[in-house]
């Protein structure tokens, strides 16, 4: 028998608002722990919530971005559970009425579209961190009531293929939007993957695992892949209905395994009753106006770069796979670089010389840098292979300093045809005998001739000295 898997997915989106969902604290990473806090994030007796503005435009604005319908109206509710990092015992979240609901977007896998069906986006606050030390644990409360977005998806995804493809999408598209850094590491984008199996061809949904907390695409691939292969592997053994139940799972990233951690609660486990500290939100057409989405989406991007800047695909592609990327590249023509020696440079150049923990935010070479080297180029004032010799430098010496290195290294190529000419003069006089062998038809000579111009004049223009001395030989 076959199977398929059915993927969905639940996505926290640490939005990057300045201050909490419901208090004025900061929302910065990595400080002191428990400086952030107020009476509110602490879940002090008769503190009172109050929604920050921003975290709803940028709600509004991930809607906007993916098709979804926004509610005008939408409640906050409790969610009741005891944990030592959720100081009130319950998070406030969305429950019915969510904030953003019935969005899409497309993936390509295979060299193919599919649409992934979004069920629904809703705000919530994070917990904080619990830290567990020798035989300490503590508790850091600054990330607590920082602000989320829930994203949901419909089960549609039937390989880790997809789902990473759906990810990466999404990903990119809030990074895009500017309502997110979604630094994985940082855990500013997280993800839980439910996962089931069925027979091929079987339309209903079978019972589903939810793994918890996966933050990086190749951890998030590799517990899905374990985890449908556990189930099939269960039911070929004719076990499936003894091991499978509806649990949450933990990837064990040392070993590469699933692990149960505990029964999967049902919604009515959470006793949801609507938040009474907080009014009901509305938004209303202006507020509607500021949020949607303004900034131009990856897919419209790659888009335009094809069409508009007529760049090719493969390359369009990579120079709108980050938002760091694309602006960088933007940056670079801004600055007057062409786009074609752009494109080339920045990618087959610039990406090609990073290795390891070296990317283009460290490597030390400036958009303005990267640009005054092709516009170098595309001036004809130094040659291609010059060029590669000053990236080289520019990248060892941590230096933008383009003009000054193209002296310093002597790459300047010569384009006066006084100076070309008077080298090729020199050089045929010094070779009388191999003028007279080409004459008489060792055309391979001409080679030879052009190598030994190029050497005297130190990187003149290739295309001139061939010219030049074509016009001189066959006079
Ligand atoms: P909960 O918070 O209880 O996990 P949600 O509704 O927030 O519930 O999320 C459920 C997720 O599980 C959705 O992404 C949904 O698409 C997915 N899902 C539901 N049923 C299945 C199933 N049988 N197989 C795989 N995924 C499923
Ligand atoms: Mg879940
Ligand atoms: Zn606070």
């Amino acid at each position: 028998m076959s199977f398929e898997a059915v993927i969905g997915l639940e996505v926290h989106v640490q939005l990057n608002t300045k201050t909490k969902i419901f208090c004025s604290c900061a929302t910065s990473f990595g400080d002191e722990p428990n400086i952030n806090v107020c009476p509110t994030c602490l879940g002090l007796p008769g503190a009172l919530p109050v929604l920050n503005k921003e975290a709803v435009k940028k709600a509004i604005s991930f809607g906007s971005a993916v098709d979804a319908t926004i509610n005008q109206d939408s409640i906050f509710a409790r969610k009741n559970y005891f944990y030592p990092d959720l100081p009130k015992a319950y998070q406030i979240s969305q429950f019915e009425k969510p904030i953003v609901a019935n969005g899409k977007l497309i993936i390509e896998v295979d060299g193919k579209d599919k649409t992934i069906n979004i069920t629904r986006a809703h705000l919530e606050e994070d917990a904080g961190k619990n830290i567990h030390e020798d035989s300490y644990s503590k508790v850091d409360l600054n990330r607590a009531c920082t602000p989320l977005l829930e994203i949901v998806s419909e089960p549609d995804m039937r390989s880790s293929d997809e789902a990473i493809a759906y990810l990466k999408k999404l990903h990119s598209i809030v990074r895009f939007i500017e309502i997110s850094d979604a630094n994985m590491q940082e855990g500013s984008f997280r993800c839980d993957a439910n996962v089931s199996i069925r027979p091929l061809g079987d339309t209903k949904l079978y019972t589903r695992v939810e793994i918890k907390n996966l933050n990086s695409f190749k951890f998030i691939k590799k517990a899905i892949d374990y985890e449908i292969e556990r189930q099939i592997d269960s039911w070929e053994s004719g076990k499936y209905s003894e091991d499978i139940c509806q649990e949450t799972r933990l990837f064990d990233t040392q070993k590469g395994i699933t692990r149960s951690m505990r029964d999967k609660e049902e919604s009515a486990d959470y006793r949801y009753f609507s938040d009474p500290d907080l009014l009901s939100v509305h938004i209303d057409d202006e507020l509607m106006k500021e949020g949607i989405n303004i900034k131009e989406l990856p897919d419209e991007k790659l888009n335009r770069y094809i069409n508009e800047l007529k760049i090719k695909s493969d390359s369009a592609k990579v120079l709108t796979s980050s938002l760091e990327m694309a602006n960088f590249f933007e940056s670079m023509l801004e600055f007057g670089a062409s786009v074609k020696n752009s494109t080339t440079w920045l990618i087959n150049e610039l990406l090609g010389r990073l290795r390891g923990e070296i990317n283009l935010q460290n490597c030390g070479i400036s958009p303005e840098g990267l640009a005054i080297l092709v516009k170098r180029i595309d001036e004809n004032k130094i040659s291609g292979k010059s060029a590669k010799d000053l990236l080289d430098t520019m990248l060892e010496r941590q230096s933008n300093d383009v003009d000054s290195l193209i002296k310093e290294l002597g790459l300047e190529q010569v384009n006066d045809d006084s100076a070309i000419i008077s080298s090729i003069d020199s050089i045929l006089q010094a070779n009388s005998d191999k003028i007279a062998e080409y004459k008489s038809g060792k055309d391979k000579l001409f080679g030879f001739f052009v190598g030994q111009v190029m050497k005297s004049t130190k990187g003149a223009n290739p295309a001139r000295v061939n010219e030049l001395l074509r016009q001189k030989l066959d006079s």
